[in-house]
């Protein structure tokens, strides 16, 4: 008798419950897709969850409409009860980072760690066949991660394929590449240009976190101010700045971004883009 592949093992067990979790970006979204339309077992079984900081751009919001009404499955918002800014003055306004990334531990991962509790659980990865990626997941020991792209082989042209015949890719991937919060340190210079073209509201809110005079607690006196601002979400300066160099850049190279003047289809253009940098460690649950 022919060996059973990993997804056909997977797919015969009953015993743990089923997540697949989507962050907006388009790995996560066609890996449900493909879910829904190579293993339709699972996908009934299979409960779809967002893990929701408040902090996600309109269009995230908008292309989990669109999914959840292609895949005929509700997604389940989770999220960990408070605003952004209640966890940042819990962490003393130390604005998180590559390095102290404690926005997704307590976000993300605790709200799905939470959604789980102590069932086993088999939760489905977008990682594809083509990277070599590893990421920010959860390693509690009833949680088995599963990754069919890679068994089954699929690369980068499959994925933006199954986008393009179902709900398209995400607006936002015209000027950013990754799902996220807002304000995600994870962020290049040039996206940080696009999110102050695409949304200056938001990108007023980024810089105003670190703006914010920074406290202490003092015995006598109570809350007093310790001087200067906070902290920057880049290590390389203020968002200002972090623009202005893209800004420099653009005309240095006589670009300039513009959504309307682009000579090929932008999905297109993303298709060959190289996005997906080894390095970068954005964690999965936030950006696959
Ligand atoms: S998207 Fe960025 S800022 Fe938001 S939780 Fe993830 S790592 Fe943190």
């Amino acid at each position: 008798m022919a060996k059973k592949t990993i997804m056909q093992t997977v797919q015969g067990d009953t015993q743990s419950r089923h997540v697949l979790g989507l962050s907006g970006g388009k790995d996560s979204a066609a890996l449900a897709i493909y879910i829904k339309d190579r293993y339709p077992d699972i996908h009934k079984r299979v409960e779809y969850f967002f893990s929701d900081t408040g902090a996600e751009l309109k269009e995230v919001y908008d292309f989990l409409d669109k999914l959840e009404a292609y895949l005929g499955k509700e997604i389940t918002k989770l999220s960990s009860g408070k605003p952004f800014e209640h966890w940042l003055k819990i962490q003393n306004q130390y604005l998180p980072s590559a390095k102290q990334r404690w926005c997704t531990r307590v976000m993300k991962i605790k709200p799905f760690e939470e959604f789980v509790g102590d069932d086993p659980v088999i939760t489905y990865i977008g990682i594809r066949a083509d990277e070599n990626r590893e990421g920010y997941i959860s390693h509690k020991a009833n949680i088995k991660a599963v990754f069919p792209f890679i068994y089954d082989g699929l690369v980068r042209d499959d994925i933006f394929n199954i986008l393009e015949d179902s709900v398209g890719i995400p607006e936002y991937y015209k000027w950013r590449s990754r799902s996220g919060c807002y304000f995600c340190f994870f962020q290049r210079q040039d996206e940080w240009l696009g999110l102050k073209r695409n949304h200056p509201e938001l990108f007023e809110k980024a810089k105003a976190f670190e703006q914010q005079v920074r406290k202490k607690y003092d015995w006598k006196d109570g809350e007093v101010d310790v001087g200067g601002h906070g902290y920057t979400w880049s290590s390389q300066g203020t968002v200002d700045e972090l623009v202005a160099k893209a800004e420099k850049r653009e005309k240095e190279r006589g670009i300039v971004a513009s959504t309307e003047t682009l000579p090929e289809r932008w999905q297109d253009i993303l298709r060959v883009a190289e996005d997906d940098d080894p390095e970068d460690q954005a964690c999965l649950i936030c950006s696959l």
